[in-house]
């Protein structure tokens, strides 16, 4: 499980994060939902390493991944990233890209699996851009999950995508998330896409949870005015 105590992050002395608190539970998807600007992709740079706070803590199942002082760089974290802008190696081919991120020789059974597993087999010498949208997010997907992450912190990844093969994608998705028991963390700043996707919501605004909750608890009892019109938004 993943534990956020207290994160702080400024830029230019304007606080974006603000005394953040937050866990997410294996097996659990949990949304961080809020506007455009609140904090959420910085929170999720905070989190996979690329970013430091300002001050508070971060633990991987009861491990501590880094506060002030000490820092477990990105890729001894345990955590697996899907971001809309974090693509597929343009020059390697599917199998490369998902064993990217694997040690040792042979990977090859492993990487099998993993696209099997995303229904993606049959292009494992394919090139990403001999691929469309909807199948490079399945690369990126099976990617993800090479390294057998505990947490996956996914930021907006299906927003490419047309609206039915988004449904499918994260459905897909969040299936084998949990039967992985993986910790999700996915950022969205749709109330629609959290209510259908989460288990708990984290509502966010300007740079802290504001209110958190099952998602129709908090759809029936939004903590105030400015809540109750952002999920008035809903499609
Ligand atoms: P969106 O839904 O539009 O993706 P967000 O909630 O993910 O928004 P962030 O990307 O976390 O928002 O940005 C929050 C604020 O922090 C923005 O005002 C942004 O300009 C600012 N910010 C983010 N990164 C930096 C940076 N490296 N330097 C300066 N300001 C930054
Ligand atoms: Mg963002």
């Amino acid at each position: 499980r993943l534990e956020i105590r207290d994160i702080v992050k400024s830029f230019d002395g304007r606080v974006i994060v603000d005394h953040l608190n937050l866990t997410v539970m294996p097996g659990q998807v949990t949304c961080l939902l809020g506007p455009s600007g609140c904090g959420k992709s910085t929170t999720l740079r905070i989190i996979a390493g690329v970013e430091m706070q300002d001050s508070g803590t971060i633990h991987v199942d009861g491990q501590l991944v880094c506060d002030t002082v000490h820092r477990v760089p990105p890729e001894g974290r345990s955590i697996g990233l899907m971001f809309q802008d974090f693509a597929l190696f343009p020059h390697l081919t599917v199998a490369q890209n998902v064993a990217f991120g694997l040690h040792g020789k042979d990977n090859r059974p492993r990487v099998e699996s993993l696209l099997t597993r995303v229904g993606m087999l049959r292009y494992i010498d394919s090139y990403p851009h001999q691929l469309s949208g909807g199948e490079q997010q399945r690369v990126a997907l099976a990617r993800a999950l090479a390294p057998k992450p505990k947490i996956m912190l996914m930021d907006e990844p299906f927003s490419g995508l047309d609206d039915r093969l988004r449904d499918e994608i994260r459905d897909e998705t969040l299936e084998i998330l949990k039967d992985e028991g993986t910790a999700v963390l996915l950022v969205t700043h749709e109330p629609g896409e959290a209510m259908r996707m989460a288990d708990e919501i984290a509502l966010m605004r300007d740079g802290q949870i504001v209110q958190r909750g099952a998602p129709y608890n908090i759809y029936n009892a939004p903590v105030d005015l400015q809540a109750a019109a952002f999920f008035s938004d809903i499609n």
